[in-house]
């Protein structure tokens, strides 16, 4: 039976970085992973964009932490192409509170002029059937990175400090024992002082398997890609606020999405009836996106891992010894993986989390009448 301080459930970008961290500290770390290789789940399907352009200082900060690291890690690749935020009447002053909230804790974004905007970029602010944009906002430092290449550095950085990954290993349950935990896979058991919950989509199910109840629900989403396109274009990750169409160029295709509400649990496959509701508002607001040709092939989904305030749980959880939560990134991981990495490892080793005040994504929020919700999701 393999023993270890941490077992980490989970061997997305968030699992791989925090068992770097935990390693690099001197902990005897393991990490268990359902599939053949790891970045399987959602964090090989994002859409790899990360930004700083929300509204709550937390997870503003938590992206920031993570590009500063990320520009420093080849395999990252971080392009900083920017986010445009095309924002209507509705959003504009939540919007720009966001924007005042952004620069005051340090990160790069501006108010761009409407006018030149539409010209640069070309959308049409006023748009049949969608509200009117009513201005528009520019994160410089945000851009895309490659989450794959992430997972996989941090996973060889932690085997490098005597991490061990047992890919094909699905955690089944878990029973408290003798001050730890007893943990059986479908590999057999495993003992483990602390058990970290980075499963992703599946992390509810996860704490289920653990008689815990964890709030974390499976959303589908779909990103689309065009084919090949003639000539080459120049975007920024490009946002209305007014639908939730979002698109960004990957090499000479562009790639599109919006967000399902209706489209939560596990169901899997493309669902190519969103794809008209997408079109619809993307060519109202975009009217070139007529001229290309959809590519079905290079077209993928994958699930966000959503929690009721659409913000991640961090930390121990209350009344559970031994047991920490990094999940529920509801569709924003990826940008937020390096800074997480860090804080659990702070959060494990020097008993609580240390670079970044994390009390606001902690499991005890839900006990509370309000929590903060994050409003720039996408
Ligand atoms: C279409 C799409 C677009 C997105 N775009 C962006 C974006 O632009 N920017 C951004 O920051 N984020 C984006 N996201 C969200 C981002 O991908 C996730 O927040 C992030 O990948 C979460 O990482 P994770 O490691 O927590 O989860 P995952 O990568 O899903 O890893 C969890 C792992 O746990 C494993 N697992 C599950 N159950 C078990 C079990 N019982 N035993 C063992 N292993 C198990 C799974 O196999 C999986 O490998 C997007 C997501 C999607 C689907």
């Amino acid at each position: 039976m393999s023993r270890y301080d941490v077992l980490v459930i989970g061997a997305g970008i968030i699992g791989a970085a925090c068992a770097y961290r935990l390693a690099e500290q001197g902990l005897k770390v393991g990490v268990l992973e359902r599939a053949a290789a790891p970045a399987m789940g959602s964090t090989g399907k994002s859409a790899a964009g990360v930004r700083v352009q929300f509204t709550e200082t937390t997870n503003i900060l938590l992206s920031w932490y993570s590009i500063q690291e990320y520009r420093q890690m080849p395999e990252a690749a971080y392009r900083p192409i920017g986010y445009l935020f095309l924002v209507p009447d509705s959003h504009w002053k939540q919007h720009l509170e966001g924007v005042e909230l952004q620069r005051s804790l340090g990160v790069p974004v501006e108010v761009r002029d409407l006018e030149a905007a539409q010209e640069w970029f070309g959308f049409l602010p006023v748009a049949p059937g969608l509200e009117p944009i009513l201005g528009a906002t520019f994160g410089s430092a945000d851009g895309m990175v490659d989450p794959h290449g992430i997972c996989m550095e941090y996973l060889r950085r932690a085997r490098q400090h005597g991490a061990a990954v047992h890919t094909d290993t699905e955690f089944l349950t878990a029973e408290p024992k003798a001050g730890g935990w007893q943990v059986r896979t479908s590999r057999g058991l495993f003992q483990a002082t602390i058990l970290l919950n980075a499963a992703g989509a599946w992390a509810g199910e996860v704490g289920r398997r653990a008689g815990l109840d964890i709030p974390v629900q499976p959303a589908r989403r779909m990103v689309f890609s065009t084919a090949p396109i003639p000539y080459p274009t120049w975007h920024p990750l490009t946002i209305d606020l007014s639908s939730g169409f979002w698109f960004r160029p990957e090499h000479d295709r562009l790639i599109f999405g919006r967000s399902n509400p209706a489209d939560v649990g596990f169901c899997e496959g493309m669902d190519w009836s969103w794809l008209e509701p997408t079109l619809e508002v993307g060519m109202a607001r975009f009217p070139w996106l007529e001229r290309f040709q959809l590519d079905q092939k290079a077209s993928w989904w994958g699930y966000y891992e959503v929690t009721p305030d659409h913000n991640p749980i961090l930390g121990r959880m209350p009344g559970v010894e031994g047991w920490v939560n990094a999940c529920g990134f509801s569709g924003h991981g990826v940008q937020q993986a390096a800074a997480v990495g860090r804080l659990m490892a702070e959060e494990i080793v020097d008993g609580q989390a240390q670079s970044l005040n994390i009390d606001s994504l902690r499991f005890q929020r839900f006990a509370r009448a309000s929590s903060t919700v994050e409003k720039n999701i996408v």
